[in-house]
């Protein structure tokens, strides 16, 4: 019968940056089975373990199925136990809370933390709610703390976010670079694309980078350990060996490049400096002043291997290798990378760097031949950057300090002028920080688990959430750590429990139907938000300034202004959404019109999707989309619509379509091993588990797999401290202590001196010894390198 038959239909991966398709089975209303998706261009039948199992991260035993408030005799109490409530009960609390805090402080005081896990509509609705609904700007995805120092490094050198290349550059590269990525862990199945490419290839070289040894390094030609920070100073060297040994390719330079110089002197986003740390002198200076190739040519001139090799550890031999590659202009090189270079205090200046080597050479844009960026959510791309859930941003590359912009956005979003607030709100460590000090007081998180993954939270987020001033609701599928420091748990609808779509690195769009009913009593993301906007009136949210401007609007609900607009109510249910009886449960109403309002801002922009139900019908669109035909190579003729002819190439992000060559300087970081705290520590994910583990630890294949967080350390370090493999250690910084086991022989080598530790396990949280410097321009944290000491417990 239909009931015990299986069900097969597509969705994308709900884990990583890749983009898999997987077919999803489902049986007695129930996902039973996924596989890889023969169809999928991206991953040609395959998953990794993670997708293999996805069937089962919605079932585990915890899943919650209830709203829950800590409650004391009777009523809310910021130290009483959790206890059922109804939804209505959820919202009305939170309705209270928020109308408390707007009424005493004004919009800044809410905020609201959010995802690059997010759907494409969930993001769209969430930026809506608290752009144009509260007027605060305090939204931030966790993408912050991945990508944000690739979104400035795109948008500094090319003027328009996201990669010029796509994953068929794989099957065109004749060697490959990985600037800080484990892609055989972190985007397994890319890697079975470069592995095929090498071992059918024998020419084809393959460079690994890190600060320790990886799997990655299995496959590497040339593995490359370097000192924490000091690829600023190889990818100079690079630079300077190319110019020194004539391989500029000056017809491409002349055409299509600028030379910049950044400011230096920038700092490290610190909120207290200790005596250990670097000072911080000319903070969030992103300045760039014209420089000529002379000038330039003279400041990467001290970048000499010989200088390289004393900076980076790394031999010179090594670094002549990666340089001749680059220069050869017989060679497609293809320079990977995510979180090694992102997750850095000069990220930005780190991607620009990598950006200025292929410029000057011209390997950029063709197949086989560019720099790429990969992410690390499934849709970092297409939620947290594109939709623009970052707290300066908004849809397509446009910013709220930007008059222009907001104007744009209140037109497309029929609101009054002035709607938008043009201070960027707060980001993600700065959001830790105003709650600890109670200036940001109603604040909800959704789909990310911050408490987790944020750095340093016992000093600067714990607090935060437990100061009676502030009231904190979490939206989750499982009692995380941050749902248990939260004061309100909504229960959250996760996957294909809901419709959605995801944009992933190569620009691909995806797109999914519901499939399953969501388990009793949790509801989609995007039907809170909805439910939410409608506990206010607009007159509760706006000034009379902004009503006098739209007096229309005055009695109507904030829902029913920002998504009853006449955009996103224009399309009816689809014939699938009429089906299913759970359709409005979960938002299905708003999603085509949703996408559809949202699509507008980049349609003619060079961000162009495609309309909605084309989605539906096939595995993703890389955009832009234009005329149906979806673009590979962006700013290359005869790929990119936006690409005259006689062009060759055209960077039109920028006014003149020229790129940004742009200096920066190798600096120290900002912490560094003392006598006291003698190791450098490097923190990262593992194969088989997806961020903090939330879902994958519930998947008990995985989690047999492996269970808890290791430090990796190396075995002379380990007898230093008359440690041995599997005896617990104490990992103590400035900020925090962990204890966790010993592994001296695992997966991960660190050299003597770094340890590495995944941060998976709720049990070693070890995101509290992390240092919460960023990269002054993008904001973005540095999980890759603070100093620790380690000690036998
Ligand atoms: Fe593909 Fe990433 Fe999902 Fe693995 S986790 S199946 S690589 S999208």
């Amino acid at each position: 019968s239909d009931e015990t038959k299986i069900k097969w239909d597509k969705a994308p991966c709900r884990f990583c940056g890749t983009g898999c398709s997987v077919l999803v089975g489902t049986q007695g209303g129930k996902v039973v089975a996924t596989q890889g998706d023969p169809e999928a261009p991206v991953n040609k039948g395959l998953n990794c373990v993670k997708g293999y199992f996805l069937s089962k991260i919605m079932y585990g035993k915890d899943r919650l199925t209830t709203p829950l408030l800590r409650m004391k005799d009777g009523k809310f109490s910021k130290d009483g136990e959790f206890a059922s409530i109804s939804w209505d009960q959820a919202f009305d609390i939170m309705a209270e809370k928020w109308k408390a805090a707007l009424k005493e402080k004004g919009p800044t005081s809410v905020g609201m933390f959010g995802s690059g896990q997010w759907t494409v509509m969930e993001g769209y609705a969430a930026v809506k709610l608290m752009k144009a609904g509260f007027r605060s700007n305090n939204i931030d995805p966790n993408a912050r703390h991945c990508m944000a120092s690739a979104v400035g490094g795109f948008m500094r050198t090319f003027g328009i976010d996201e990669p010029m290349g796509c994953y068929d550059d794989f099957e065109e590269s004749d060697a490959f670079v990985l600037w800080g990525s484990n892609m055989a862990e972190m985007h397994p199945i890319l890697w079975t694309r470069i592995t095929d490419r090498r071992l059918s290839n024998p020419h084809v070289r393959v460079n690994v980078l890190s600060t320790y040894k990886h799997r990655s390094f299995e496959l590497a030609d040339t593995g490359v350990i370097f000192n924490p920070q000091s690829d600023l100073a190889m990818a100079n060297f690079i630079a300077n060996y190319i110019i020194q040994n004539d391989a500029v390719n000056w017809d491409f330079v002349n055409k299509h490049t600028h030379f910049k110089r950044t400011a230096t002197d920038i700092g490290y986003g610190l909120r207290d400096e200790h005596p250990m740390q670097a000072k911080a002198k000319n903070p969030n200076s992103g300045k760039m002043t014209a420089m000529t190739f002379e000038e330039y040519k003279a400041s990467v001139a001290e970048y000499t291997v010989e200088k390289a090799s004393e900076i980076s550890g790394v031999s010179e031999e090594k670094l002549l290798t990666l340089a001749k590659q680059y220069a050869d202009p017989n060679i497609k090189v293809m320079s990977l990378w995510t979180m090694g270079m992102n997750q850095h205090t000069r990220g930005v200046w780190m991607n620009s760097l990598v950006y200025n080597i292929h410029l000057l050479v011209g390997k950029i844009s063709q197949p086989g031949n560019g720099p790429f960026s990969l992410t690390g959510q499934p849709s970092a791309c297409g939620t947290a950057r594109e939709v623009g859930t970052f707290s300066h941003r908004l849809p397509a590359d446009m910013v709220v300090a930007n008059p222009k912009h907001r104007a744009i956005a209140e037109k497309i979003w029929k609101l009054p002028e002035g709607t938008i607030p043009p201070k960027p709100g707060l980001h993600a460590v700065a959001q830790n920080r105003a709650l600890k000090d109670g200036t940001l007081n109603a604040y909800w998180t959704m789909c990310n688990n911050n408490m987790q993954a944020a750095p340093n939270m016992m000093e600067e987020g714990l607090p935060g959430y437990r100061n009676p001033a502030n009231f904190i609701v979490c939206s989750d599928p499982y009692p995380t750590v941050t749902a248990q420091a939260s004061d309100l748990i909504l229960p959250t609808a996760m996957w294909v429990e809901k419709e959605g779509a995801y944009g992933n690195a190569e620009r691909r769009t995806q797109a999914w139907y519901q499939q399953v009913k969501s388990v009793e009593g949790a509801k989609s993301d995007l039907w809170q938000l909805m439910e939410f906007a409608k506990r206010f009136k607009i007159e509760e949210v706006w000034g009379e300034d902004l009503i006098a401007k739209m007096p229309e609007v005055r009695g109507k609900t904030m829902y029913d202004v920002l998504y009853k607009n006449g955009n996103v109510d224009a399309f009816p249910l689809s014939e699938a959404q009429e089906l299913n009886d759970d359709a409005n449960d979960q938002g299905f109403y708003v999603q085509k019109g949703l996408f559809e309002e949202y699509a507008t801002f980049g349609r003619g922009h060079g961000h162009d999707l495609a309309p909605y139900d084309v989605y539906h019908t096939v595995r993703g669109l890389r955009w832009p989309v234009v005329n149906g035909v979806e673009t590979k190579w962006r700013f290359a003729e005869g790929s990119d619509p936006y690409v005259g002819k006689g062009d060759g190439f055209k960077f039109y992000g920028k006014p003149d379509g020229k790129a940004n060559i742009i200096f920066a300087p190798y600096e120290a970081p900002p912490e560094v091993p003392n006598e006291d705290y003698d190791m450098w520590l490097c923190t990262g994910r593992v194969l088989e588990h997806w961020h903090s583990g939330s879902m994958t630890a519930r998947v008990p294949e995985l989690y047999r797999a492996m269970p808890d967080a290791l430090c990796y350390i190396h075995p002379d370090d380990a007898k230093k401290r008359n440690v041995r493999r599997g005896d617990e250690v104490l990992i103590e910084s400035l900020r925090g202590e962990v204890r966790c086991r010993v592994e001296t022989r695992g997966r991960n080598r660190p050299p003597v001196g770094l340890v590495f530790v995944p941060w998976f396990d709720a049990r070693v949280l070890i995101n509290k010894v992390c240092l919460d410097a960023t990269d002054p321009l993008s904001k973005q944290t540095d999980y890759k390198k603070c100093a620790i000491k380690i000690t036998k417990v």
